[in-house]
């Protein structure tokens, strides 16, 4: 146990432990990334080493289809493990890729590459047709939706029969062939391993750059995504395609492995394969879809293929995992490993140093500051939900470099107001200004990338992640998406990462977050330290305004006044920051001036070094009870 309150304050000394705790964890990453490529190739050696144990083409088909069933399986992981988007229509991808690739070849005589390349683009049309209500519908919805793709699909085939073979399948597919040399069997293996290889390693590249951040914050911020500049859809639609890939190239190479091409292969059946699959490893892991695919497929080897005990052991992989191992093995094999591998506790609820020698609660802290001009105004701004007019016409406006705490009773439509200026609400009428802009109507996105920063009343943050990883997130909206440099892990994209990561740890610095908790997954720790988390990560894109709604709210007293000493500092860099907040103290320690929303309307505003107008005067002494609402008379 250590007590944080009895360290030296702020010194040189806490950063070379931020440094040292830094550089220890990249050195854990960099250790479990060396143990993690070691398996891989361990595993890819064992494989490829099948043909010398097991021969002959019915052998050899069999093993091929495993390896793009589980090709399949890191795509469908990506869109419902990374991005949580509830698509279940890989089976359809699968399909169009294998018809794609096998029609191209049968009918039109292309050759083995050309015809894979044709499979993927009609994999990825079918995927980003399938998967395109999820820009629309959420969870079940879109899980019904993507698996009545899969029951339509044999009823298409049919009815395009004279392409497609019908209910007879499609025959006639070339044997594979490369610059003139005819594939093997065993070739054709081969070549699928290390095509499954290679899609692993791009994944894997992807999900480690700013793109994993970016799948991740859909999957656990959702809307409030917007507000770090993401555009959820944008990102959706990528995913969509993204996780079609491995699935359309699987179909394609499935085409020539069988050299056959039936809709019963696409069914319900393999839907189910593949979801358990994920489910079973861990949906959002990287090594998910293998380890849950490996023993179901060495599961309908042993029953064999065509058994009708395939899908009765499908059905009960899944129901053994959703009880026995709800997150899937990988988790659960991560959760023993850390259990044996004590780290350093987190003694503090607030681990956070103070700040100044002072310690904090010192009214004094605050030092008058020159303000700029306005730079946030608002004229007549208008919200009725209903019968209730939450907002009735307010003015205001917040000059540069100023802490404004807005307060009133609950229900005045403070949060309302927060969401209108952070544009997730659309006003019914007046106006917004933001420096010499009218930013009325914005998206919350652009309002984001243009300097309005905002945290929630419920932090958003994402679990797994590091209140350091948890950090940089703050700045992916920020910078440039290309998926190319992402996946290859271009110079580019690593320099990406080591703006991002010296920006956030910069922000953990100022900030003076404990540097036990810099490797720690945010959900290990306090309430009160994932709200400063959550400004940290408003703060790291240099915002010209934050907005903060009641960011003390379920606080000790001890932790209140951690935040609001963290609030202090950050307008001292000269962040402007709009603070809700009911508690007195706390607002008349921290902030430069007050506004009061009373029945949606801005009723008083006053500067904290001057004498207070009676009306504010008179709300600040009857310390509001949050449930009566003031009624003017
Ligand atoms: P505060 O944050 O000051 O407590 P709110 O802005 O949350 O107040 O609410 C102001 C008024 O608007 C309340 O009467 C509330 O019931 C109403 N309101 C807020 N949001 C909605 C909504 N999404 N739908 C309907 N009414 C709402
Ligand atoms: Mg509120």
């Amino acid at each position: 146990m250590h007590d944080l309150a009895r360290k030296p304050p702020v010194t040189a000394l806490d950063n070379d432990a931020v440094s040292r705790e830094f550089s220890a964890w990249i050195a854990r990453k960099a250790r479990l990334r060396h143990i993690n490529v070691a398996i891989a190739i361990l595993i890819l050696i064992g494989l490829g080493l099948i043909p010398l144990i097991s021969q002959g083409t019915y052998a050899y088909a069999r093993y091929g289809v495993a390896l793009a069933y589980v090709m399949a399986a890191v795509g469908l992981n990506l869109a419902i493990g990374f991005t949580g988007e509830l698509v279940l229509g890989h089976a359809v991808v699968m399909a169009a890729g294998a018809y794609a690739a096998g029609m191209l070849s049968a009918h039109a005589g292309v050759s083995f590459p050309f015809a894979v390349l044709g499979g993927i683009a009609g994999g990825l049309a079918a995927g980003a047709a399938v998967m395109l209500p999820g820009l629309r519908v959420r969870g079940w919805y879109l899980a019904l939706i993507t698996m009545f793709a899969v029951l339509v699909l044999p009823r298409v085939v049919v009815l395009t029969e004279h392409w497609t073979g019908g209910e007879f399948g499609l025959t006639g597919i070339q044997p594979p062939s490369f610059l003139g040399y005819l594939l093997s069997d065993w070739v054709l293996y081969e070549v699928t391993l290390l095509l499954l290889a290679l899609v692993g390693l791009l994944v894997a590249n992807l999900v480690r750059s700013g793109w994993g951040y970016r799948l991740r914050a859909v999957r656990d911020i959702g809307t409030a995504s917007a507000a770090i500049g993401l555009r959820p859809n944008r990102i959706r639609f990528t995913v969509y395609l993204l996780a079609a890939g491995p699935a359309a190239l699987a179909g394609a190479l499935q085409a020539f492995t069988d050299a056959f091409v039936n809709a019963d292969s696409f069914g319900i059946s393999l839907t189910l394969l593949l979801l358990t699959g994920v489910m079973l490893g861990g949906a959002g892991t990287l090594w998910g879809p293998i380890v849950g695919m490996a023993p179901l497929i060495a599961l309908s080897f042993w029953v064999g293929p065509f058994s009708v005990y395939n899908a009765v052991a499908l059905g009960a992989g899944l129901l053994i995992s959703a009880i026995v191992v709800p997150d899937g093995f990988v988790p659960l094999i991560r959760r023993w490993v850390s259990r044996r591998t004590p780290s350093s506790a987190v003694a503090d609820s607030m681990p956070v140093a103070p700040v100044g020698d002072s310690g904090s609660g010192n009214p004094s802290i605050r030092t008058r500051r020159e303000f700029g001009p306005e730079i946030l105004k608002a004229r007549g701004v208008m919200k009725t939900f209903g019968g209730v007019r939450a907002l009735q016409g307010i003015d205001m406006s917040i000059r540069q470099g100023e802490l404004v705490g807005l307060i009133g009773p609950n229900g005045s439509g403070k949060s309302t107001f927060l969401n209108v200026l952070s544009g997730f609400i659309a006003p019914d009428a007046g106006d917004i200004r933001y420096r010499d802009a009218d930013v009325t109507g914005w998206r919350v996105d652009e309002l984001a990338l243009a300097g309005i920063g905002r945290t929630f009343q419920v932090p958003q943050l994402i679990d797994e992640l590091t209140s350091l990883e948890n950090i940089e997130i703050g700045l992916v909206g920020h910078e440039n998406s290309d998926l190319i440099s992402a996946v290859l892990r271009l110079p580019r994209d690593i320099a990406r990462e080591r703006r991002r990561r010296t920006a956030a740890l910069e922000i953990f610095r100022a900030m003076r977050f404990a540097p036990e908790t810099l490797g720690r997954p945010i959900a290990e720790l306090s309430l009160g330290f994932k709200r400063i988390v959550e400004i940290g990560r408003a703060a790291v894109s240099k915002p010209t305004i934050l907005l903060l709604d009641e960011p003390a709210a379920g606080l000790n007293e001890k932790e209140r006044q951690d935040l609001g000493d963290r609030l202090q500092e950050l307008a001292a860099q000269g962040i402007t920051i709009l603070v809700v907040e009911h508690n007195v103290p706390f607002v008349l320690r921290i902030c430069d001036s007050l506004m009061l929303l009373e029945n949606g309307q801005v009723t008083c505003r006053a500067d904290l070094d001057e004498a207070l107008p009676e009306r504010l005067e008179t709300y600040l002494r009857h310390d509001p009870t949050p449930t009566t609402q003031k009624v003017e008379s």
